[in-house]
C-alpha cells in the first residue's frame, strides 16, 4: 500500500487526500472502503514508530520532544513551528508541537478521549446552520469509530477505580481503539477525594455530553501491548488491504490546482530528490493539513486574503480574508509539588528503575510506560467567590459559554513542569514531582496563522495571541489559585511532602500570579478553527458545514481548521467524528458504498 518513493510520474485518483495525520488516514481509509474508487493520501512524514523505538510507541513516550523550547524538537516527527512572540506570555515564542508522520499530531499527543458537552455542539450546530452536529445527530460518528475497552481492573490499582459509560460505545465501533492504561499513576488516585474537598464532585464519565466534575479520562491506547493508539496504528493498519488506498509517504504537498472554472483537479506535490509531480483527482481534493498548514495551502494555492496573496504573487482565486483567522487554543498553568509517591520524574531519574519498568512492559504490558501522564481530569466553572472581582465586561463575555461548558480543565500530572520547557530534561535530579494545572477551556483570545512565502517548504507564521482577553487572564489567575487550593486540602497534603515548589508562594497577589503564569504557562496544542465552517453566508467562513471550500468546487477541508469553535476539553474526538461524518458527506455526493 505505501507508494514506494520513485513513482514520481503524474497519476491520477479518484480523491487526493492532503495530510495522512488524524483526520487525514480516516477519511482516505473510509473513501476506500469502496473498492469502486482510488484514494491518494499525501504526507510529508512517516512511521513516528521508527524515532526512538519502543518509547515512540508508548504511552509514556509522548512527553518526547513536545516542550516550549524551541530545542526540544525532532524535525523527523515534528515540523518545528515556533510561534511569534506572544504579548500574552511575557513576549515569549514557544515551539509548537504538531506531529509531521504517519497519524500526525494523533501520532505525537497525549491520548486523552473525552468528547464535547451537549450545548457545545448545539451552539456548533446553531452556528453552521446545520442540525447534524447537534449531540444526538453526532453522537454516532463520534461512536463509530471507537473500539472501547473498559479498564483492566486486575491489573490497575485498587485504588484507581474507574467509572464510566458503556452504552457511550458502540460494539460494532472500530478500529480507534479507547481504553485505560494498566497502570494508574499514584499521584492521580489521591484527587477524587481532594476535589471532593474543594467542592468538585465524581462524575459518571466525560463521553457521554456532559463534563462538570471529576473522573479519570478514557484514552486512545491500544490494549493488545498498551501501545499509542494512533490514527495510522488503528485506521491505516486496518486498511492495509486495500489496494486501492495509495500511501505517498515523505511527499509534501506543494499546491492545490484549480481548472479555469474553479474546480480542484489535483495536487502539485514534491518528494525529495525527485521532480515535482501531480496527483490529479477526479472526484475531490481533501485537505487534512491541520490547523496551520491547511490554512497555509489554502493560501499558496490562492484561497485566503487578497492583499497576503498578492505580496507572495500567488494568483487569487478566492480572495476570503478568512482563511488563518479566528485560531482558538487552551493555554495551562501549574503548580508543582514534591510528593511521597512515585512519578515520571522516577522514570526519567532512576535507571535501574526505569530498565525494569520497560522490561515489565515489553514482556507484559503493564507498569508507567504504559501510562500517558495526566491521567484523572476534572472540569468547573470558577465558583463565586472567586469570581466576585472580575468586571462587568468579563462577565458579560463570558455568557457566551453555555451553563454545561466549564471555564477551566484540572490535569494531574504525575511529575515536574517548571516552564515546559523539554519535560523529560527538567526533572530535577532527586525526588517524585506531581503537579496540579489549570487550563482555560472557554477561552475568548483568538489567533492566526499566515503565510511566510508561497512555498510549503517555508513553515507559516503562527500567532496564537494566548492570554490577550482580559477574561482569559481572569479565568487563569482563579484557575491557578483553585490549583493551590486543591493542593492545600487534607487528601493532597497527605502525598505531598513540601512546599510549592514552582512557581513557588513568592508569586502571591494576583499580579504576581500573572507575571508567573505569563513566563512560565503554554499551550496544551488544541489550536482550531483557521479555516472556519460557517453558514454559506457567513462572512467570516472559509468552509459550509459539509466542509466544502466556499467559492470553489470539488475541495473540502476537514481536520481541526475546520472546526467553527473549538469545544471544551481535548479534540482529538471531535476531529475523529467529523473526520467520519465528512466521509459519510463525500461517499453520499458520489453515491459510494458504505
Ligand atoms: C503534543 C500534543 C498533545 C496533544 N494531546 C492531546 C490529547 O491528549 N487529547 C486530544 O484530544 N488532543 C490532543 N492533542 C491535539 C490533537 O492531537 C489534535 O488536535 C489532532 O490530532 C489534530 O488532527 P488534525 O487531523 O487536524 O491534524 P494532524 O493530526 O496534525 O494532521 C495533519 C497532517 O498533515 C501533514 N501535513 C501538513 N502539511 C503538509 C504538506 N504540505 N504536505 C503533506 N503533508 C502535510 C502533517 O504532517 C500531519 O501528518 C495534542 C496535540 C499535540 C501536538
Amino acid at each position: 500500500m505505501l507508494a514506494p518513493n520513485i513513482t514520481g510520474g503524474n497519476q491520477t485518483f479518484s480523491f487526493v487526500v492532503i495530510g495522512g495525520g488524524t483526520a487525514g488516514i480516516t477519511i482516505a481509509s473510509r473513501l476506500a472502503e469502496d473498492p469502486s474508487v482510488t484514494v491518494a493520501l499525501v504526507e510529508a512524514g512517516s512511521f513516528y514508530e521508527l524515532t526512538d523505538p519502543p518509547i515512540s510507541s508508548t504511552p509514556f513516550g509522548d512527553i518526547a520532544g513536545v516542550g516550549t523550547s524551541l530545542s526540544d524538537v525532532n524535525l523527523d516527527i515534528d515540523w518545528g513551528i515556533v510561534t511569534t512572540p506572544q504579548l500574552g506570555l511575557a513576549g515569549r515564542s514557544l515551539h509548537y508541537a504538531r506531529g509531521k508522520d504517519l497519524g500526525g499530531s494523533s501520532g505525537r499527543n497525549f491520548m486523552i478521549y473525552q468528547r464535547p458537552t451537549k450545548q457545545a455542539l448545539q451552539i456548533w450546530a446553531d452556528e453552521v446552520g446545520d442540525d447534524s452536529y447537534k449531540w444526538d445527530n453526532f453522537l454516532p460518528y463520534f461512536k463509530k469509530s471507537v473500539e472501547f475497552t473498559p479498564p483492566n481492573t486486575k491489573l490497575r490499582a485498587a485504588n484507581s477505580t474507574v467509572q464510566f459509560n458503556p452504552s457511550a460505545f458502540s460494539s460494532s465501533g472500530a478500529p480507534l481503539h479507547v481504553s485505560y492504561p494498566n497502570y494508574a499513576q499514584p499521584w492521580s488516585s489521591y484527587a477524587p477525594d481532594a476535589l471532593n474537598e474543594i467542592g468538585i464532585n465524581p462524575t459518571e464519565d466525560f463521553n457521554s455530553g456532559s463534563l462538570l466534575g471529576a473522573q479519570y479520562a478514557s484514552m486512545t491506547i491500544d490494549p493488545n501491548g498498551e501501545v499509542k493508539a494512533s490514527s495510522q496504528e488503528t485506521f491505516l493498519t486496518a486498511a492495509k488491504n486495500r489496494t486501492n488506498l495509495k500511501v505517498f509517504q515523505l511527499t509534501m504537498a506543494k499546491k492545490i490546482l484549480f481548472d479555469s472554472q474553479n474546480h480542484a483537479t489535483g495536487v502539485q506535490v514534491a518528494i525529495n530528490g525527485l521532480k515535482p509531480f501531480v496527483l490529479m483527482a477526479s472526484k475531490e481534493v481533501i485537505l487534512s493539513a491541520g490547523v496551520f498548514q491547511s490554512p497555509q495551502i489554502l493560501m499558496v494555492s490562492g484561497i485566503g486574503p487578497k492583499a497576503t496573496l498578492a505580496g507572495f504573487g500567488i494568483s487569487v482565486i478566492v480572495d476570503n480574508p478568512n482563511v488563518g483567522q479566528n485560531m482558538w487554543d487552551h493555554v495551562f498553568a501549574s503548580s508543582t509539588y514534591q510528593i511521597g509517591v512515585d512519578s515520571v520524574s522516577r522514570l526519567i531519574n532512576d535507571p535501574a528503575y526505569a530498565a525494569a519498568e520497560l522490561a515489565a512492559y515489553e514482556a507484559n504490558a503493564t507498569g508507567p510506560l504504559t501510562n500517558p501522564g495526566a491521567d484523572f481530569l476534572a472540569w468547573e466553572k470558577i465558583p463565586s467567590d472567586l469570581r466576585q472581582n472580575f468586571s462587568q465586561s468579563i462577565h458579560q463575555d463570558l455568557s457566551f459559554f453555555p451553563s454545561d461548558w466549564p471555564e477551566i480543565e484540572y490535569l494531574m500530572i504525575p511529575g515536574f513542569l517548571g516552564n515546559f520547557s523539554a519535560p523529560d530534561e527538567d526533572q530535577p535530579s532527586m525526588g517524585n514531582y506531581g503537579t496540579i494545572s489549570a487550563a482555560v477551556v472557554s477561552p475568548l483570545s483568538r489567533g492566526n496563522v499566515t503565510i511566510s512565502s508561497a512555498d510549503t517548504n517555508d513553515l507559516p507564521i503562527v500567532s496564537p495571541n494566548w492570554l490577550t482577553h482580559p477574561a482569559d487572564r481572569a479565568l487563569i489567575i482563579a484557575g491557578f489559585k483553585r490549583a493551590r487550593q486543591l493542593s492545600a486540602t487534607k487528601s493532597l497534603q497527605n502525598v505531598i511532602t513540601g512546599p510549592e515548589i514552582f512557581p513557588g508562594s513568592q508569586f502571591g497577589t494576583d499580579e504576581e500570579i500573572f507575571q508567573s503564569i505569563a513566563e512560565f504557562s503554554m499551550t496544551i496544542w488544541h489550536a482550531s478553527c483557521t479555516c472556519k465552517m460557517g453558514k454559506i453566508d457567513d462572512p467570516s467562513a472559509v468552509i459550509d458545514s459539509v466542509g466544502q471550500v466556499i467559492g470553489v468546487k470539488g475541495l473540502r477541508v476537514a481536520d481541526s481548521s475546520s472546526f467553527p469553535l473549538l469545544p471544551p476539553g481535548h479534540p482529538q474526538s471531535v476531529v475523529y467524528a467529523l473526520a467520519e461524518k465528512i466521509s459519510d458527506d463525500i461517499k453520499l455526493a458520489h453515491s459510494l458504498k458504505f
